[in-house]
């Protein structure tokens, strides 16, 4: 008899995952996906850690970043049988008064993995059918990427890449992405694919580097330098570069109380500050700046499904890299994988990979 499918379920903050064995049936609708792979999010961290609470009771399974393969299927979602899939981090309900008016991110009905529904970090998963992104197989192969390492478009691509059209970059614009570990470093590629030139800063070095150059036309350490001599040298960058000294759009990828402070300070006339990364930690800014400024602030929750299948396209097109991003690791090390992404000594997104 083949194995049953197992999850990693979290019983309390911070105590270890352990596995479970469970029922993997789809009802009406649904599908079951064996997972390829689910990426560890900074989302996932704040569960564990931090204490922020799921909308699902404990013990739950943690993981919203997937990608598999569907084998069977409820009533009515027969056509996805055998597809490969992404499964959005958030799955809309489709017919609610915000769905119908196309507002599907703030569908009050909404399923998470692993936070309101079982997540990823297992051998399978049930989910909704409405809202999968096929993946075509042939393309995955030519652009040499395995269908585990695209998890992460399910949610460190596909959040910024919401974000960046949110905000409406194009040509001619003039991009800061602050923090560019993780979500950030997608956001700035997918900021420059659409035609942004891109301002990258963060605390780390290494960070900076991987993405300097082919990336980021600029990258600055903020690290020892004060928020008036980033803004400075940004104004000269502008201005050596022919790029308006107004109208910045930055990102906040950082989801730190300093990269959020650090982010708001660099707002100048008719700018625009995109809050990407989360913390639970406050910031002290004077809100009136986007008064005086004409200013603006977004946020974003996730990523509708329909812009998904274009996100893809830039990751099998070669515009998004995300291979030199990611690391595999075996999902029964899941406590270990934890440790190391909260201690910092995994840089790379780590993909969680159940055995074959
Ligand atoms: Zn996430
Ligand atoms: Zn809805």
């Amino acid at each position: 008899m083949p194995n049953k499918p197992v999850r990693w379920m979290m019983s309390r903050p911070g105590a270890p995952f352990v596995a479970a064995e469970f029922e993997a049936s789809p009802s009406a609708g649904d599908v079951t996906v064996k997972v390829a792979g689910c990426g560890v999010c900074h989302t996932d961290l704040g569960y564990y850690y931090d204490g922020v609470r799921t909308n699902h009771a404990l013990p739950l399974c943690l993981g919203h970043e997937i990608s598999g393969q569907v084998i069977a299927t409820g009533a009515g979602a027969e056509a996805w049988m055998g597809k490969t899939v992404i499964v959005p981090a958030v799955i809309p309900c489709g017919s609610c008064d915000a769905c119908r008016r196309g507002k599907e991110t703030i569908c009050r009905n909404q399923k998470m993995p692993g936070n309101d529904i079982q997540g990823g970090f297992a051998s399978h998963i049930v989910v909704p059918a409405r809202g999968l992104c096929p993946v075509d197989g042939s393309r995955l192969e030519i652009a040499g990427l395995t269908l585990a390492d695209l998890s992460v478009v399910a949610d460190a691509v596909t959040t910024p890449y919401q974000a960046v059209v949110q905000a409406g970059v194009s040509p001619g614009d003039l991009v800061i992405v602050n923090g560019v570990g993780g979500i950030g470093g997608y956001c700035a590629q997918i900021a420059k694919a659409f035609g942004g030139t891109v301002v990258a800063i963060d605390v780390n070095q290494d960070r900076l580097e991987a993405i300097a150059g082919e990336t980021a036309a600029l990258t600055l350490n903020a690290r020892g330098m004060q928020q008036r001599d980033l803004k400075s040298a940004i104004q000269a960058f502008a201005k050596a570069s022919g790029l308006r000294p107004t109208e910045w759009i930055v990102f906040e990828c950082s989801g730190t109380r300093s990269g959020q402070e650090t982010a708001y300070g660099l707002l100048n006339h008719g700018a625009t500050l995109a809050v990407v990364g989360f913390t639970m930690d406050k910031v002290e800014i004077r809100l009136s700046n986007l008064m005086a400024f004409h200013a603006r602030a977004l946020g974003n929750w996730g990523c509708p499904p329909a812009l998904y299948p274009a996100a893809l396209d830039l990751v099998l097109d070669g515009r998004v890299k995300v291979a030199p991003f990611v690391e595999q690791h075996p999902l029964d090390e899941i406590n270990r994988v934890f440790e190391a992404v909260h201690h910092g000594d995994i840089h790379r997104r780590a993909v969680l990979v159940p055995a074959a």
